[in-house]
């Protein structure tokens, strides 16, 4: 048992019943066409911001590419993703430099394929680590993914930073994410 249970009494059983169900499976996420789930993290050096997204919200299908047509869209699609520093352009304060990229969408070639994917369904994820001089000072993104992506209809963000968390929810064609004061 983990040792923090020891301490809390009457606790640990409640706590058990809860915690039981959701650790025996894969982890669930949310795949709801047209909305994205976005990250925000703040470190000492870095800025990182990562994405969760139904693979349709990106290219249009959640399969690998059959045509000609469907190769060139999902093409330009990574080569959109790789190019992050201009799908999220952040404040200028922070003085940030896109750095690693990390694209995860097994069906069109990239990454590993992992279970808890909804069958007949497809994820893309994607990591975009900024190196900053002032991470910290960055008080807005500029998100270009509504633009990028048409079938993008609500992004659901979580931002962490040394000063606290913020939850935002951006709708088409909101474009500005900000946050702190
Ligand atoms: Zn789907």
């Amino acid at each position: 048992m983990n040792p923090l249970f020891r301490f809390a009494g009457g606790l640990p059983v409640a706590l058990a019943l809860c915690i039981a169900p959701a650790a025996a499976q894969p982890a669930q996420h949310a795949h709801v066409h047209g909305q994205l789930k976005l990250d925000v993290a703040v470190d000492v050096q870095t800025l990182t911001v990562s994405i969760d997204s139904p693979l349709d919200n990106i290219v249009g299908f959640e399969r690998a590419p059959r045509t000609d047509a469907e190769r060139k869209t999902a093409q330009q699609a990574v080569a959109q993703l790789r190019a992050a520093d201009k799908l999220f352009a952040i404040d200028p304060a922070a003085d940030c430099k896109l750095g690693q990229v990390d694209l995860d969408a097994p069906v069109l070639g990239l990454g590993q394929a992992k279970a808890g994917e909804p069958a007949g369904h497809a994820d893309l994820e994607g990591s975009f680590t900024f190196e900053c001089r002032s991470p910290v000072q960055a008080r807005f993104i500029d998100i270009a993914l509504f633009e990028a992506f048409r079938n993008v209809r609500q992004i659901d963000v979580q931002i962490a930073t040394p000063d606290g968390q913020y939850q935002r929810t951006l709708k088409r064609p909101a474009k500005r994410l900000a946050w702190g004061k």
